[in-house]
């Protein structure tokens, strides 16, 4: 796969997601940069599609952590609404770095020295009402 992609739907982020669910594998930690609304969320939609998962993919803006049982077993956190490291730490966020998952990890700038030091970087940038880039790091 490339890396970078210009994306001008949704539907077409979702596809760069599935794409790239071929090339990860257990154990890899995938983080999400990019504001509010760039397609974060949506790009991890693919990627769960790309896994075989057939269910519902949600925020975990919430419920900070979703886990899915996929192809293999992903991990999808969000950081926004909890900036405090230390809960993260009592939440148990480094039981989840294993060899049995794929974490991917939204607004992960906050924890990054919890996140272990080999990542993917994944960066998407808000180009306007329906245009996004997306880079590969
Ligand atoms: P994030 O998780 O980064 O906050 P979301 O994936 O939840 O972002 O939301 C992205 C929003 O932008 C959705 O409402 C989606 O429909 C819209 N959108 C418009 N164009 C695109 C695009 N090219 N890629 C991804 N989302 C897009
Ligand atoms: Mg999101």
């Amino acid at each position: 796969m490339k890396n970078k992609y210009k994306t001008n739907s949704d539907l077409e982020t979702q596809e760069i997601g599935e794409i790239f669910s071929k090339e990860i594998e257990a154990g890899d930690v995938i983080l999400l940069f990019g504001d509010l609304g760039a397609g974060k969320t949506t790009f991890v939609k693919g990627i769960l599609k790309g896994l075989k998962f057939d269910g519902i993919v949600t925020s975990p803006t919430f419920s900070l952590v979703n886990e899915y049982n996929a192809l293999m077993n992903v991990i999808h956190i969000d950081c926004y609404r909890e900036k405090n490291k230390q809960r993260w730490i009592n939440i148990g966020l480094e039981d989840y770095f294993n060899n049995s998952n794929i974490v991917i990890i939204e607004w992960p700038e906050i924890i990054m020295d919890i996140i272990p030091k080999n990542t993917i970087k994944v960066n998407l940038k808000h180009i306007d009402k329906t245009t996004r880039e997306v880079f590969f790091s």
